[in-house]
């Protein structure tokens, strides 16, 4: 864009303003990784979903169970929704997340919920991809800044009706799983963590971009469930997203789920997070 104002005289004392950190990392509730190692030293997987390639799968994790999202047969990425299984209004928050965590998540970032509950509905406990870190391009891996591939935004770009983008994979898996219409489902979908993506905005013009993304078959993600939770991932139909998304051209593979259960016992610390105590009131007398 065409810059049409001149640059004020104090212009480079307004940029060099320190920046600030919005939300302090240390007033988050500590991650203790040995917290969670007796747990995770003997824990047993009990359940596991196979996602097909451009198609979505649902599971359900029971709090203080892990589980795991595993790379097999080729590099793919996920797209990844969460809800509280006993009420789907309460669903990953996001942006909420990127604020106060990053804007690509890894071992010890926490998962939050929508408002008003807002707490953590999960915490990445295992991260095979922690050695990526920032690329010379400004990439990393598991970005909580995009959001899923849809239908709309291929009809307003290509004007053409793609119907395996996540969105919809999503909302087919979350309408069969409830038994609801593809109305009420899609009403649910919200914005993803995006699983073993390699995505940043450019250094010049900050467009968001992706790139092909380091995962293996054998790499995996883990989290811990701090809530009961039902999940719904999608295996893009961008494969490993180094070229293309929303349509059949990139080769693509099935992603694995697997739900583990520690021993009973071995997490002796942990209770769930209760809902935010924030009363609702925004400054007035009643709800
Ligand atoms: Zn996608």
């Amino acid at each position: 864009m065409t810059k049409k104002n001149p640059a004020p005289p104090d212009a480079a004392d307004r940029r060099a303003a320190p920046p600030v950190i919005c939300y302090r990392s240390d007033q988050l509730p500590v991650y203790k990784e040995e917290s969670f190692a007796a747990a995770r030293d003997n824990f047993r997987k009990i359940a596991e979903v196979t996602v097909p390639p451009r198609d979505a799968r649902t599971f359900e994790v029971k709090a203080g169970q892990f589980f795991r999202i595993v790379s097999i047969e080729g590099s793919q990425v996920g797209d990844l929704n969460l809800w509280n299984s006993n009420n789907l209004s309460e669903r990953f928050y996001s942006g909420k997340t990127r604020q106060l965590q990053a804007s690509h998540l890894t071992t010890g970032d926490r998962l939050w919920s929508s408002l008003p509950t807002m707490r953590a509905m999960a915490t990445i406990t295992h991260d095979t991809l922690d050695w990526y870190g920032w690329d010379d391009d400004g990439a990393g891996v598991h970005d909580v800044i995009g959001t899923r591939c849809d239908p709309y935004t291929n009809r307003q770009l290509l004007d053409n009706d793609y119907h395996y983008c996540c969105h919809s994979n999503l909302t087919r898996a979350l309408a069969d799983t409830r038994g609801l219409s593809l109305r009420e489902a899609e009403g649910h979908i919200h914005d993803v963590l995006n699983v073993f993506m390699c995505t940043g905005f450019t250094l010049d013009t900050h467009q968001y971009f992706m790139k092909a993304s380091p995962v293996r078959p054998g790499d995996f993600i883990e989290f811990f469930a701090e809530i009961d939770l039902l999940g719904a991932l999608s295996a893009c139909p961008g494969g490993n997203c180094g070229s293309s998304h929303s349509d059949d051209e990139t080769p693509c593979f099935p992603l694995l789920v697997e739900v583990y259960q520690p021993a009973e016992g071995s997490m002796p610390q942990w209770s769930a997070p209760i809902p935010s105590a924030y009363p609702g009131s925004h400054g007035r007398s009643e709800c």
